[in-house]
């Protein structure tokens, strides 16, 4: 496969003032992020509130500016645009190929405009269609995501959480993207909402060829739609592999934690499962030395304290930890609690 986007040493820096006497104090959001989102896959991020997963879904597409590093795109062989270079001017055309899908159709959608306008929007600051084609190119994108033409003359509010997402997919399907980043997409949506939408997504891909980053919090709809899951922590990535090998063998302890965290029925098993994670997730301005995630570690050892560990192939790939004893500790998977069958 094809690296469609490409994340080198990307930083994002935040810059705030604090306290009594207005002293600022500087955030760093994502530290040398590296990346590769192959076409075709789907690319899950995953990770606790905070850890920097939506700040990273937005420089990729660059609704923020990322403070170092660069962003690659390869929409075809042989020819790169290294977005994190370009004016806001030069970037437009690339922005109809990469879009995003938020968490919140309700707060994304403008209450304000009807279907028809909220679907044309796109097209229309893109300068892309008008007149018939417009109508024929929103009617389209609606019908693909299961919104009957009768509703172009409706407002957001009177569809259900479920048809407002889909509504927020036309709208990022309108202009024939090739990469969807999709943050926290199902997360407000009841479970068998959730199971439709990501059905919808996976048709999606198959039938227009997209390719999804898709940000979530949820390990248990990650394991549903994902090729391939980073994990990140304090702004970092700490482990990327496939969506299967990360869930039977994790290598990294944080990715260990996240997966005890999945649900499970049996209480007397539930019971066998290590402690929950100590300590709290440190703030982002104060971040500990060496490994960041030291304080929290069962395994922490000097050397944790000391030296930060670099993301690296684990037994020649193609899962990627950043831990200095990720070959060597054993760590449970999500199954390893099922009953014996
Ligand atoms: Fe834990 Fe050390 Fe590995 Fe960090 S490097 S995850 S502290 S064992």
């Amino acid at each position: 496969m094809t690296a469609l986007l490409e994340v080198e040493n990307l930083t994002k820096t935040f810059s705030m003032r604090s306290g009594m006497f207005g002293d600022t104090i500087t955030l760093d959001a994502l530290v040398d992020i590296n990346l590769k989102v192959e076409k075709g896959e789907t690319l899950a991020i995953v990770g606790e509130s905070g850890c920097g997963k939506t700040t990273l879904g937005r420089c990729i597409a660059r609704a923020l500016d990322p403070t170092s590093g660069s962003v690659s795109y390869t929409p075809e062989p042989g020819k790169t645009i290294e977005l994190s270079s370009l004016s806001k001017r030069e970037l437009k055309p690339w922005r109809q190929d990469i879009r995003m899908i938020f968490q919140d159709p309700m707060s994304s959608l403008n209450p304000y405009m009807r279907v028809f306008d909220l679907v044309a929007e796109p097209l229309r600051i893109h300068k892309l269609a008008r007149g018939a084609e417009l109508e024929q190119r929103v009617v389209s994108a609606l019908d693909k995501v299961g919104i009957p033409r009768d509703a172009l003359q409706r407002f957001p509010h009177a569809f259900s959480g479920g048809q407002r997402q889909r509504i927020g997919i036309a709208r990022a399907l309108v202009l024939d993207p090739k990469l969807v980043i999709a943050d926290e997409a199902v997360s407000a949506l009841d479970v068998s909402i959730q199971a439709q939408i990501l059905n919808l997504l996976e048709d999606l891909k198959t039938d227009f060829g997209l390719t999804y980053l898709f940000i979530s919090h949820d390990l248990g709809v990650v394991n549903y739609i994902a090729d391939r899951v980073a994990v990140m922590y304090l702004g970092h990535v700490v482990e990327t592999a496939p969506t299967e090998a990360l869930f039977e063998r994790p290598r990294h302890p944080y990715t260990e934690v996240l997966l005890e965290a999945l649900p499970i029925a049996d209480p007397t098993r539930r019971a066998q499962r290590h402690e929950a994670v100590k300590g709290e997730i440190p703030f982002l301005g104060n971040r500990p030395k060496g490994c960041p995630f030291h304080t929290r570690c069962r395994f922490a050892e000097d050397k944790c304290r000391a030296e930060k560990p670099e993301l690296r192939p684990i037994n020649g790939g193609p899962t990627y930890a950043a831990c200095h004893f990720a070959e060597t500790i054993e760590l449970k998977g999500a199954y390893d609690d099922a009953p014996a069958t």
